[in-house]
């Protein structure tokens, strides 16, 4: 039996990881199916394909795409869509540059409240790839104005404080359509995140999303329980991954997911 972790983010999104570091530490942990789940960029599995078959192991192309649906801002997995599907590609690098002009926004807001953090630093921090959040965290951290970045988010960046802008979000419905029509399956990510999310997942799961991360790090045993009926009833399938985004948040969570691969077999046979 083989382990997947579905869920991981690298320094191509807000993550810290290398590509080959997800590649080599899943590795250790004895899991051999990996899907890169950046933000909004797919660079990492085209910078890493030959390095996991060389290490025996199964990459799959995939995304995390930042949805709005009802008000909520709810995160959507994409797995197993032709990676080299222009549209896509499209897409997500008008993602990518909104979500830079958004973060220099943020610096400016927080630079006119008298945070001297500068964009050429967030901008080195996001190395080209999907910036966010994180990236503005760690700025703040690095000139001492915030211990951590979870209190970065906690003071000035997170939604409703000083320091937030809002930023693109797909409509759940173009990006189900979109990662289709390139034969990929979709996943709601940590179906626990969201307020009132018991209501709100089997109304997502109306507009054709394929399944329900139930193994996250973020989602309690009970929800799991529940989530994993519900995927049951609705006949879709569960996905499952540790989010990993290496030194950014308190914990490092790569290696405590561990999904066996019979559950994910519809994302297998895409591949
Ligand atoms: P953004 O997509 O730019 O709005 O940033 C959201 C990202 O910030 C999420 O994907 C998480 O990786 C990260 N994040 C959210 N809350 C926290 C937190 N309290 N501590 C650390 N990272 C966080
Ligand atoms: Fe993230
Ligand atoms: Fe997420
Ligand atoms: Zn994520």
């Amino acid at each position: 039996m083989r382990y997947a972790d579905l869920h991981l983010h690298t320094y191509h999104s807000d993550g810290t990881r290398s590509p080959r570091e997800v590649i080599d530490v899943a590795r250790e942990h004895g899991i051999e199916i990996v899907a890169i789940s950046d933000h909004d960029n797919i660079a990492a599995f085209f910078e890493i394909k030959s390095h996991a078959d060389e290490r025996g192991v199964t990459l799959i192309p995939a995304i995390e795409l930042s949805c709005g649906f009802e008000g909520v801002d709810v995160h959507v997995l994409a797995y197993a869509f032709d990676a080299t599907d222009e549209r896509i590609e499209e897409r997500l690098r008008g993602f990518r540059e909104s979500r830079h002009r958004r973060g220099f926004a943020m610096v400016d807001r927080l630079r006119s409240l008298g945070y001297d953090i500068t964009t050429q630093r967030v901008d080195e921090l996001a190395a080209g790839g999907a910036m966010g959040r994180p990236h503005v965290a760690r700025a703040l951290v690095e000139k001492g104005y915030v211990s951590s970045v979870a209190e970065a988010f906690d003071t000035l960046i997170g939604v409703g404080k000083p320091g937030y802008v809002e930023k693109e979000r797909f409509r759940i419905d173009e990006a189900v359509a979109l990662i289709r029509s390139a034969g990929g399956v979709t996943s709601i990510a940590h179906p626990s995140h969201y307020p009132n999310h018991f209501e709100l997942v089997p109304r997502l799961l109306d507009h054709g999303l394929d399944g329900i991360e139930v193994f996250h790090p973020d989602v309690p045993d009970e929800d799991r329980e529940r989530y994993t009926n519900l995927a049951r009833f609705r006949n879709c399938m569960v996905t499952g991954g540790s989010d990993d985004h290496g030194k950014v948040k308190t914990t490092e969570t790569l290696g405590t997911v561990k999904v066996p691969e019979n559950l994910i077999g519809a994302i297998l046979e895409r591949m």
